[in-house]
């Protein structure tokens, strides 16, 4: 029977054999996808939030989104055993329960675990989003088999999520994690996300990258045609580029201090850039972090893709995270 508190508690192992219904509640795109225990998704669909209709709209066209997704998975509803909802924070884990996302005008306090447990008659669990896209490449994805691992996934902003001796790491209500939020420079820019200053984020988020760019004399362009700029070696997308590298190795040099992982999985839309992003970060890394650390942390590109968010509401359904 449903309850309105289980959230993220359910069980490791439970429902392992069946799907889960997953739901990724973005602030541009909702999308819903069945997915099993390996991590298959048998289906993926995905439309706009229309986060301005509020969210009684949100939360109806994403149940109907959901509704979709089993639909067209071929699953049949008897074999769908939970529901793992992924929302970026700040929300409550445990009860299950949006606070007030910065990509949700307007949200707050929202029940969203008790919302989907009765639409959905079955038990539902929450999760930060850049925290279950950290439990599904661990699962299922770059971080197979890693003991220690740190995902960021750098897009819009910079989220994070840490995996500490095979166990997925939520901090005390399941808001740890915030590797954008680690400071690269305290009188820097000011950080959309966190309204502090000198934040990963306000330095190497696409929206930050491109932000940059204009006020470094540049045309209004995407982060990506600023990389494309830069790969051709036009002067002032160069200096915008190698800025980006230098932040995200000075952050990452302090995750990779503090935790010692042996791998570090980047993913997120900056990151298709590739090695024009990886390499000299590696190697900025390798050289700043304190010795062994550095050597120890292999950084790879993440590898599941736009589905990761989805993927990652179905791991932490599954309990994901351990034992690779
Ligand atoms: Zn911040």
């Amino acid at each position: 029977m449903a309850s309105a508190t289980s959230g993220a508690a359910i069980d490791d192992g439970a429902d392992a054999s069946g799907f889960v219904l997953a739901l990724d509640i973005g602030g541009t795109k909702l999308a819903a996808g069945v997915v099993d225990a390996a991590g298959n998704t048998h289906s993926f669909v995905v439309e706009p939030s229309r986060t301005e209709l509020g969210v009684d709209t949100v939360l109806a066209d994403l149940f109907a989104l959901g509704r979709r997704a089993v639909a067209e998975s071929g699953v049949s509803w008897t074999d769908v055993g939970a529901v793992g909802i992924g929302c970026g924070g700040p929300l409550d884990a445990k009860s299950g329960v949006l606070l007030a996302p910065p990509h949700l005008a307007g949200w707050h306090d929202v029940p969203v675990v008790a919302l989907a447990e009765q639409e959905f008659d079955r038990r539902a669990a929450l999760e930060n989003d850049a925290t279950a896209a950290a439990a599904a490449e661990h699962r299922y994805g770059a971080g197979v088999g890693a003991s220690n691992m740190v995902y960021l996934t750098i897009s819009t902003g910079v989220g994070g999520g840490i995996v500490i001796d095979g166990q997925l790491y939520r901090g005390a209500t399941g808001n740890g994690g915030e590797l954008g939020h680690v400071t690269v420079d305290w009188h820097g820019r000011r950080c959309r996300g966190c309204g502090r200053r000198g934040c990963l984020e306000a330095y190497v988020s696409g929206t930050s990258i491109a932000e940059r760019a204009i006020e470094a004399g540049m045309p209004p362009m995407t982060a990506a045609e600023v990389a494309a700029a830069a790969r051709e070696g036009e002067r002032t997308a160069v200096r915008v580029w190698d800025e980006t590298v230098e932040a995200l190795a000075c952050g990452l040099t302090s995750i990779v201090n503090l935790f010692e992982p042996e791998l570090v999985v980047l993913g997120g839309g900056v990151t298709r850039s590739g090695d024009q992003l990886l390499a000299p970060v590696r190697a900025l890394v390798r050289e700043q972090a304190m010795a062994p650390a550095g050597g120890a942390a292999e950084i790879v590109p993440a590898s599941l893709g736009d589905r990761v968010g989805v993927v990652g509401a179905a791991a932490v359904v599954f309990g994901a995270v351990r034992g690779g």
